[in-house]
């Protein structure tokens, strides 16, 4: 048997085999794309077809086959939960989804970082945060891959925005390049090794991310030591100046999709590049290589494609959809503990709101993450269903014992109609124009507490919201991002207390757009729109860091969320007081359950640099843990950290440094509330 045909023999060695016995022009076949979501295949080898579909919130329908599929939370719910098991999970079914589909990879998790509350694709990415992002990422892609699916960590880098996605340029410091964004890659790497990664659209100081050697080459190969292929995203290439041989030199793995919307790696252009002596076979073969080893990767040789089954209803898998919607929920204000409703006391409930009936889950909706559910439980399906017998639901707020308004965001509609009307909403194309709801909604809201100040908010949206209206008037304030498929179930398990809302803001809220550091010029956000450049100056002061440095009081802060019961943190300690250079630490933390209800309440540490030779932020997330306790039981939360913790990148030798000296490590319930603090030393 061939070797490359022996699924006994180590990767590697398939990988030189098959490329040893491929033609010049049989390579160059791989670099593109057949059609929309697969690659050529090559019969004389049996190299079948590579199949891809879309993600990041289950396998997209548009890409494959318009099937049904499970529609989970949006990914930054997902962020909300704190919970990485929760999200290998869901990683999991989604790999198990996208082989079910008859496809090899799924284009997700989406990790971009959530720099603008206007994003309009902030709903499927994680978090503003490089730490919380990169350590919910990569659960996702070894979730993923566990079960032999590609992963595909995207938009790699600095497509923190919509505007002009295409053509704009990001303009940023090596330092916060490396500090903030390149960190969020480096930690997946390091810690899920994924096969795939989608380059952006945008330009990164001036050249397009599809043709960046320094982005591509220098920084994901060389220095994060990148094991996987890169793929463009749809079309990016298309803009390529340097053509075939600039993309190949920079170490761009494949083009898609093929037909007329991606052009630059064409046989035709590629064999022109060769000839013309710009790029010489080993070029070819430093390219080719990444993505053998992935068609290895997932076994593309060794087991036949799956049939594609058209529906995929698979209840274990909405039983994550739901846990993670029920531990993403954000109870933001609840006065006078009137949340939980109680069922034995309130017994006429009102219902209402644009978001209370709709169905998120429409084909293409919101853009390519659309995945179409076999089902789809509404919040009105998902709490009339509890309320039952046990009460009545009515139509007029003033009728109501409690009013349940479900307000929030949209995708829009189907993504070409969003980019063409002046629709609104979290949707990929396009960014948000304004940060509060639409004044319909608002006008609802004013109305209806007008006629029942026992209005409880509930905001389904993927994005900040500012919330002012609702602090002010609303006795309680939840926040369940885009909960999914099963979402109504969930929403109806937090408000009725049969479990306590434990989901934590992945993002800060601003009191006012102004306030954040995206939004202190039109030159940051959306951008200089004229020359097409994205001034990203606040540097590494991104979300939290810029509000603690600069004492901006949020709306909400980063890591914030309440709960139906109370906790009481003490105890903080280290297994070392001083850490000399590599090696792990742990740091724990005592937590009571002090009420009266069962909850989870997520534990977060944040490192200060007490003494550094360069300006750094004020404190950093470095680790987390959830932790679920009965009332009056007390356990330890043990939160595992490295070296890592203590580096920023230094621009003077061009890598990540970590200075001897003395940090403060604080440990809390939000980037706001860090009750405990502990010294220790480092030593370099
Ligand atoms: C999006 C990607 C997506 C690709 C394929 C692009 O427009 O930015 O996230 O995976 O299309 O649908």
């Amino acid at each position: 048997m061939d070797i490359y045909l022996d699924s006994n023999k180590e990767i590697a060695e398939r990988v030189s085999d098959l490329l040893l016995r491929m033609t010049i022009e049989e390579k160059i076949l791989l670099l593109r794309g057949k059609d929309f979501w697969t690659t050529n295949s090559i019969e004389r080898l049996k190299i079948p077809s590579f199949g891809m579909t879309d993600g990041p919130l289950g396998v997209a329908a548009h890409s494959s086959f318009k099937g049904k599929r499970t529609r989970f939370p949006g990914t930054i719910g997902l962020a909300a939960t704190w919970n990485k098991e929760l999200a290998y999970q869901m990683g999991k079914a989604m790999g198990k989804e996208t082989k079910l589909a008859g496809r090899h990879q799924i284009l997700g998790p989406g990790v971009n970082l959530i720099r603008s509350p206007l994003c309009g694709r902030n709903f499927e990415y994680l978090s503003e945060d490089p730490i919380l992002s990169s350590d919910l990422g990569a659960e996702l892609v070894k979730g993923i891959q566990s079960e032999n699916t590609a992963s595909c960590i995207k938009h790699y880098i600095t497509n923190n925005s919509e505007t002009k996605r295409m053509k704009i340029s990001t303009e940023i410091s090596e330092r916060a390049l490396q500090e903030v964004y390149v960190k969020n890659y480096k930690r997946i790497i390091e810690k899920a090794d994924p096969w795939g990664l989608m380059v952006c659209y945008n330009k990164i100081n001036g050249t397009y991310g599809a043709e960046n050697k320094y982005i591509l080459r220098d920084i994901l190969r060389d220095q994060l030591h990148f094991t996987g292929h890169v793929v463009t995203d749809w079309g990016a290439s298309r803009a390529a100046v340097e053509g075939a041989a600039g993309c190949i030199k920079a170490g761009l793995n494949l083009e898609m999709p093929g037909l007329f919307l991606a052009k630059t790696l064409k046989p035709k252009k590629v064999m022109k590049a060769i000839n013309e002596g710009k790029i010489i076979e080993t070029d070819i073969d430093y390219v080719v290589k990444p993505l053998l080893r992935t068609f290895f990767r997932v076994g593309l040789f060794d087991h036949p494609t799956p049939e594609t089954q058209k529906i995929i209803d698979i209840p274990e898998h909405q039983a994550i959809a739901q846990a993670v919607a029920e531990e993403s929920i954000v109870l933001l204000k609840n006065d006078g503990h009137i949340l939980p409703v109680n069922l034995e006391k309130t017994k006429k409930i009102a219902i209402m709101g644009p978001n209370a009936k709709k169905i998120f889950g429409k084909y293409l909706q919101g853009g390519s993450s659309a995945a179409v559910p076999p089902r789809f439980v509404t919040p009105y399906d998902g709490i009339a269903k509890y309320i039952g017998e046990k009460g009545e639901i009515v139509e007029k707020p003033e009728d109501a014992d409690i009013v349940l308004l479900i307000l929030g965001l949209d995708h829009g509609s189907n993504m070409l109609k969003a980019m063409l009307t002046k629709m609104e909403g979290d949707t990929e194309g396009k960014d948000r124009t304004k940060y509060s709801l639409p004044d319909a909604q608002m006008q609802l809201f004013y109305d209806t507490i007008q006629r029942n100040p026992n209005t409880v908010v509930i905001l389904i949206a993927g994005s900040p919201i500012d919330c002012a209206p609702f602090l002010e008037k609303s006795p309680a304030l939840l926040n369940a991002w885009y909960p999914g498929m099963m979402g109504g179930d969930a929403l109806a398990r937090i408000l009725f207390g049969e479990i306590s809302p434990s989901g934590k803001l992945p993002v800060t809220f601003p009191k006012k757009l102004k306030d954040h550091p995206a939004h202190l010029s039109k030159d940051r956000f959306p951008g200089d729109l004229k020359n097409l450049k994205i001034h990203f100056d606040e540097g590494i002061y991104i979300g939290y860091r810029y509000f603690d440095k600069e004492n901006v009081v949020p709306q909400f802060p980063f890591g914030y969320g309440l709960s139906y019961t109370t906790f009481e943190l003490s105890n903080l300690r280290l297994d070392k007081a001083q850490i000399i250079t590599a090696g792990t630490f742990n740091v724990s933390v005592d937590v009571k359950n002090t009420g009266s209800i069962a909850g989870s309440e997520v534990i977060q540490i944040y490192l200060a640099d007490d003494e550094a030779s360069v300006e750094r932020p004020l404190r950093e997330l470095q680790g987390f843990g959830k932790i679920h306790l009965v009332p009056g039981e007390t356990k330890a939360v043990i939160i595992s950290l490295d070296q890592s913790a203590f580096e920023f990148y230094s621009v003077k030798d061009h890598k990540f440094i970590a200075e001897s000296g003395d940090f403060t490590i604080y440990a809390g319930t939000s980037s706001r509330n860090l009750p405990l603090n502990i010294k220790m030393q480092y030593q370099a």
